[in-house]
């Protein structure tokens, strides 16, 4: 169950990556069918996101909310698997080790995982 979530979230942020435009819950469902994530997964990712500022949501004149990535040069977010608090990572993890990568072989890594779990310090120390 959580590698599902995970999964999906990191979709749809990828997917809120490529919109010059805000979108809907129902769009992102849409096109996101063949991912096989529900309405509702997506409804929640959004919230969880425009909560931590990663994503703006704005409601039009006609009631519908759409929800637009808060620009940011290149995002990567720390979730916590246990309490589902983020924290913004203002440098790319990844750089490193895609230069390693492309020196070894020639391979260029053009898309990364937006979100990375792991354990915050709060319950890595009550895990201790
Ligand atoms: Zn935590
Ligand atoms: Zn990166």
């Amino acid at each position: 169950m959580e590698l599902k979530s995970t999964k999906s979230r990191n979709e749809i942020l990828s997917f809120l990556q490529k919109q010059n435009s805000p979108v809907t819950a129902n769009l992102i469902f849409e096109k996101l069918m063949n991912k096989k994530i529900t309405l509702s997964t997506i409804y929640r990712t959004l919230e969880t996101f425009s909560k931590n500022g990663i994503v703006k949501k704005e409601i039009m004149q006609n009631g519908t909310a759409v929800y637009f990535l808060v620009p940011q040069e290149h995002l990567h977010i720390l979730e916590c698997k246990k309490c589902h608090n983020t924290i913004k990572l203002k440098y790319c993890p990844y750089d490193t080790a895609n230069s390693k990568i492309k020196k070894e072989t020639n391979f260029q890594v053009d898309e990364e995982n937006v979100v990375i779990y792991g354990l915050c310090q709060n319950c890595n120390k009550k895990s201790n």
